[in-house]
């Protein structure tokens, strides 16, 4: 599903040039659920944005379901985007104005599906992220964890092949953590392809493979084995 080659990326500042990823070689299969942890500034949401297609490599190769996405245009990747991706933030990122439906719709509209379409869909997914009473509050209307459920049906709308979520959880308590975790541990065992950021290690053991960056790297990369 998902084969990097050495992938870097640099960011001018100033006169010179900081090298945040320094050649990352990464391999993920479909179906797998994966945490990524590392220190504060290790690159962590960097590689992330690179893997949801919202940025570019400096250099290196990614394909994504064999297509090589680190060569396309801004329009492709943008299709890309919309049809394979599902990115949630730690900050939700919701149109305020805007009720849960039509928050979890918004990606079909980009699609090109149908108003009717993008309801019923919508509503399908409300129903799934738990939030079937809940179709018509706007953002302020919700409280963090049920936001968070507004992004991860975003997220799903469209039916993409990876769901990524950058710290999902960071700006939940503990016991809203643990039910949006429940959420991504369902999404993955629906046969999703689920890839998170975290800092909080009972939060990564959800995951069945466990990648640490450290300074652009990565230092360790471990799959857990599974008891059944
Ligand atoms: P955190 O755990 O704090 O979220 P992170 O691992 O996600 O950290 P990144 O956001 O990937 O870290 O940032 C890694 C490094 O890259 C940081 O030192 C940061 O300052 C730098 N960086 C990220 N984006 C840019 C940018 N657009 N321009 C310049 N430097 C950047
Ligand atoms: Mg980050």
């Amino acid at each position: 599903l998902i084969d990097i080659t050495d992938i870097r990326r640099d960011f001018p500042l100033g006169n010179e040039i900081v090298h945040v990823l320094k050649g990352i070689d990464l391999q993920i299969d479909k179906g797998e659920y994966v945490a990524i942890m590392g220190p504060s500034g290790s690159g962590k949401s960097t590689l992330m944005n690179l893997l949801g297609c919202l940025d570019t490599p400096t250099s290196g190769t990614y394909i994504l379901n064999n297509r090589d996405v680190s060569a396309m245009t801004d329009d492709e990747l943008a299709e890309v985007r919309n049809k394979e991706i599902g990115f949630v933030f730690q900050t939700f990122n919701l149109l305020p104005r805007t009720t849960a439906l039509d928050n979890v719709a918004l990606p079909m509209v980009y699609a090109g599906y149908s108003k009717p379409e993008r309801h019923k869909r919508a509503e399908e997914v409300l129903q799934d992220v738990g939030l079937a009473d809940r179709m018509d509050h706007k953002p302020n209307q919700l409280s963090g964890g049920q936001r968070q459920r507004v992004a991860v049906g975003r997220a799903l709308v469209n039916k993409p092949s990876i769901i990524l979520a950058d710290e999902p959880t960071g700006n939940l308590d503990s016991k809203t953590s643990v039910e949006i975790m429940s959420l991504f541990d369902a999404i993955h065992a629906a046969g999703n392809t689920v890839i998170l950021v975290t800092h909080e290690e009972d939060i990564a053991e959800h995951a069945h493979r466990v990648i640490r960056l450290r300074d652009g790297l990565i230092e360790s990369d471990v799959r857990r084995t599974v008891e059944v």
